[in-house]
């Protein structure tokens, strides 16, 4: 036998109850069996009877009596319409599970039934309810659905598939990162792009298009390169990372921020028919570092003799993909990330493969490395009230010099360019930028064209001659959290007053006020009826427009007044 949800077996019971209660087994007025002997009858938990005690009492037909126990109550037009459509929703419910509860003929015995942990008991209106659904899965909790977290990095093939996948679900808050835009080539491996969307962003229409898949998921796009221009504070916030990526660097990007912040990431790969899925928890087994070969630590240890050119090689190459392996390499994903959510086990550093020529799948277990470089993890974090576009290098020196003592620097992640200097002719250019926002084209002499010397810094002592310059001038991203140190100790300080601007999570809301408010309401003619002369009433489908917030909903909606004339009478029905 299939094991059942508990909630539908608890509307199972109901179902039977109503059903004896319309046939007269029970009847009005009289007491209901004692709980024991309703357990022994269904062959239910305890539990599971108590939640289908709860829906009769919530729909009248049974009644707590303080003290004494439960009574039928009497039936009425209200009640009794609800009983016949429990009891026929039971018959729908009892021939889907194909379980028979009743002690005479089950084969196997109501005592049989599997129960499912503790739940809550919702019953979803599935006209109404686009997840309803989804309660009827006995570990699904709405709630943590609801108001999970999710970043999508990537919005290419996998992304795509991701987002769909996330939106449908109903995750409540969607980040979407990605620094592309859409060319016609990406529309054969991504559902959520048209045609039309030539040119635009990926991350902002892939955002767009969950939106508008489910209005109630919330979504904030961002566009740029993952390494370097997202403040890490918008990481701290997530509950789950998934990776949608298709380079090597920006997986170990993503994976030193999860490390850091303590945060779980899933990753994805694909390439052709072949396919990997893998969670990385940290601390938990290997993390994406971990896994690389000693091959691929050197190419990415590769010292170029320009770094401005190691950089620009990073962004290149493109894998041939087809859109089914990313729906099954995106659907394991997606996965992966709802277990994450509820708290279900995952298997952190193993990865499954998925050979798609041959359908074989197999796991493996990676070996941590111990001296793993991505392996730290940030202590407290101290959040200032501070903006990143208004707090200069000197302002956050004096909080790093007061806490931690006048030998403090502060350390950036990414190089900042202070100069490039030529060696042939001596032109010097003042720069102030980080390595990401300085080109290589920008290298050469403007002069005599040679490659310039590129003079850097990672550190920040307040020797500078740039102190008054803002973070944001540097290169910091907003929401992020930098890094302080002495010979002894870090800390770790996070501009938190950016918080409100960056992380919102209402790209392309509507505003409340334009919320569609569907009014829906019935015009009793009972008592038009009842005259003697009964009038003759046309409805030319009337449509009432009201617009405002819901407050000015709610006061038209009381100020209308619906008039039937007659000749007899006047009848108002507000
Ligand atoms: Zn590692
Ligand atoms: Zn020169």
């Amino acid at each position: 036998m299939a094991e059942i949800p508990r909630k539908s077996l608890s509307e199972i019971v109901a179902s039977q109850i109503a059903a004896q209660i319309l046939d007269e087994t029970y009847k009005s007025g009289y007491q209901l069996p004692a709980e024991r002997d309703l357990i022994k009858q269904f062959g239910v938990s305890r539990s599971t009877l108590r939640e289908a005690l709860k829906t009769l009492e919530e729909i009248n037909l049974i009644e707590s009596r303080h003290g004494v126990g439960r009574f039928i109550s009497e039936l009425n037009e209200n009640n009794l319409a609800q009983a016949n459509q429990m009891a026929s929703n039971g018959e729908t419910l009892r021939e889907a599970s194909r379980v028979k509860i009743t002690s005479e003929d089950s084969p196997q015995g109501p005592h049989r039934l599997p129960v499912t942990p503790e739940k809550p008991l919702i019953i979803p209106n599935l006209k109404t309810d686009r997840l309803g659904t989804f309660s009827f899965i006995s570990w699904w909790e709405r709630e943590k659905v609801e108001n999970a977290k999710v970043m999508v990095v990537g919005a290419g093939a996998l992304g795509n598939e991701v987002i769909k996948n996330l939106a449908l679900m109903g995750i409540g808050s969607l980040f979407i990162v990605d620094f592309d835009t859409i060319e016609l080539a990406n529309l054969s491996r991504s559902v959520l792009f048209r045609e039309s969307d030539s040119g635009r962003k990926k991350a902002e229409v892939a955002a767009a298009r969950a939106k508008e898949l489910n209005p109630n998921v919330h979504v904030q796009y961002f566009h740029g390169d993952i390494t370097t221009t997202l403040g890490l504070g918008i990481f701290r916030r997530m509950d789950v990372i998934i990776g949608c990526l298709d380079n090597r660097e920006a997986r170990l990007a993503v994976n030193r921020f999860a490390y850091w912040i303590n945060k779980p990431w899933v990753d994805g790969a694909i390439q052709e028919f072949f396919g990997l899925a893998r969670v990385f928890v940290p601390g938990e087994g290997a993390c994406f570092e971990c896994t690389l070969t000693e091959q691929a630590r050197r190419d990415l240890s590769i010292r170029y003799s320009c770094p401005l050119l190691a950089r620009e090689n990073i962004l290149l190459g493109k894998v041939p993909t087809t859109p089914t392996i990313a729906s099954i390499i995106a659907g394991i994903e997606s996965q992966e990330a709802l277990k994450l959510i509820h708290n279900k086990p995952v298997e952190p550093g193993k990865v499954i493969h998925f050979n798609g020529m041959t359908n074989e799948v197999h796991t493996t277990a990676y070996t941590p490395v111990e001296d793993c470089e991505s392996h730290w993890s940030y202590g407290d974090i101290t959040e200032l009230p501070l903006r990143t576009n208004t707090t200069t290098i000197k302002d956050l020196l004096n909080i790093a010099h007061r806490d931690l003592g006048p030998d403090a620097v502060i350390e950036l992640d990414q190089e900042l360019i202070l100069s490039l200097n030529c060696p042939q002719c001596g032109n010097r250019e003042e720069i102030l930028e980080p390595i990401s926002a300085v080109g290589f084209k920008r290298a050469h002499c403007p002069t005599c064209g040679l490659l310039r010397e590129t003079v850097m810094t990672h550190t920040l002592n307040g020797d500078e001659d740039f102190l008054s310059r803002t973070l944001a001038s540097v290169g910091v991203p907003d929401l992020h959290i930098l890094r302080a140190y002495n010979t002894e100790e870090y800390r770790f300080y996070e501009l938190t007053g950016d918080l409100d601007n960056s992380l919102h999570f209402n790209h392309f809301e509507r505003p409340a006020d334009e919320t569609p408010i569907k009014l829906t309401g019935r015009i009793k003619i009972k008592d038009v009826i009842n005259l003697k002369e009964r009038p003759k009433i046309t409805i030319h489908k009337p449509v009432i427009k009201i617009s405002g917030t819901k407050k000015d909903i709610e006061d038209s909606k009381k100020a209308v007044k619906i008039t039937i004339s007659s000749d007899k009478k006047d009848i108002e029905e507000s």
